[in-house]
């Protein structure tokens, strides 16, 4: 019997031919994991009549971890985020993106490593619109004291375990005094309680400024959840774009991993997109269940092939396909 069981979300668009590339890439390195492939999305509202059917919950929350591929959301119309409701559902509440330069890998800065927290289950990110009157939308903005708190914490007790300086909380409390006001009062009493960790704040729209023209001043950063989502893209710029840049949504209870990027729908089936983002964030997911050296195994496979050059998927300026990436990382191992 495999030592573990990870329940398995193919996604669309791009989805399923990254997830193949990173479940290929575990299955070379010979880790023993059963996967449980569920379903999300229309296929899923097909077979069950549900877009997020309870089955795929009730999975994640048995096997308490999940690999999961990006899915699709129509844009300004049709269904609510099913990516935010499996992270409000599972009260999956940090969001950790690591982004770090690759060697070997053409980007703005080639020596950035940085790590952004972002809450996962609240703010204007929560979708929560109604229509007022015609002609009027009214979007909420909910910052709870309970969130950031518990978000703040998990910041400082990341930076402690991995080492970590500084964290430096992004907001705009100049113009959302009370909400965003909220999220530093408990960032500031937090941060009270590790001496040791030195914390700063910064407006967003400065943030996006600094982590273009002085990125290497950042440790951590801490930040409420649309906030996070913009910024996460714009860092992931820093190192060579979406491509490389993994992620994950912790709970207490459960864990997610997916990358920063989306479905990227128009290239979908065409076996061009860079699987790297996503084995990156199974690599977070081996170290998370346990499998360290498998982990260290699989990065080191895939920083090699970025170090030799010669294997590269377009948005890196190469011609390799995606299964073409995935030989040569397994080629690496
Ligand atoms: P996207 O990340 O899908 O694509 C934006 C651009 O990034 C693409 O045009 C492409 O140039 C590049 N890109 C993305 N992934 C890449 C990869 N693996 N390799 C190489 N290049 C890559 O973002 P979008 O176009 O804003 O969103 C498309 C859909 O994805 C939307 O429906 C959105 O809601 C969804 N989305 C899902 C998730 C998730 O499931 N976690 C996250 C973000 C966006």
């Amino acid at each position: 019997m495999a030592k573990h069981t990870v329940t398995l979300i193919e996604g669309d668009g791009i989805g399923p031919e990254v997830a193949r590339a990173a479940v290929q890439v575990i299955e070379a390195l010979g880790v023993a994991v059963t996967w449980e492939k569920v379903l999300v999305g229309q296929l899923a509202r097909e077979k069950t009549g549900k877009l997020l059917p309870d089955g795929t919950l009730d999975s994640i929350a048995k096997n308490k971890v999940a690999l999961k591929a990006p899915i699709t959301t129509p844009i300004g119309e049709g269904y609510p985020s099913i990516n935010v409701g499996i992270r409000q559902r599972l009260d999956l509440y940090s969001c950790v993106r690591p982004v770090k330069s690759i060697p070997g890998v053409k980007a703005l800065y080639t020596d950035i490593d940085l790590v952004i927290i972002r809450e996962n289950t609240e703010d204007l990110y929560a979708g929560k619109e109604h229509e007022v009157i015609p002609g009027v939308i009214e979007s909420l903005k909910i910052i709870t004291e309970k969130a950031s708190t518990r978000i703040a914490e998990f910041a400082f007790r990341y930076a402690l375990r991995n080492g970590r300086k500084k964290v430096t909380a992004i907001h705009k409390a100049n113009i959302m005094k009370l909400s965003d006001g909220l999220f530093l009062e408990c960032a500031r009493a937090v941060a009270k309680r590790y001496p040791n960790i030195k914390y700063t704040e910064m407006i967003v729209d400065n943030t996006c400024l600094q982590l273009v023209a002085e990125p290497h001043q950042f440790d951590m950063l801490l930040t409420s959840n649309l906030y996070g989502d913009i910024i996460s893209d714009l860092a992931a710029g820093l190192v060579g774009g979406i491509g490389v840049v993994p992620g994950a949504n912790i709970g207490s209870e459960a864990a997610v991993f997916e990358a920063v990027h989306g479905s990227w729908p128009e290239a979908a089936g065409k076996n061009i997109a860079n699987p790297a983002a996503m084995m990156l964030t199974a690599v977070m997911m081996l170290r998370h269940i346990g499998e360290g050296s498998a982990a260290d195994r699989m990065e080191a496979a895939i920083f090699n092939v970025f170090r030799k050059g010669q294997v590269r998927t377009q948005d890196l300026g190469g011609k390799a396909s995606t299964t073409e990436f995935t030989q040569e990382v397994i080629r690496n191992l």
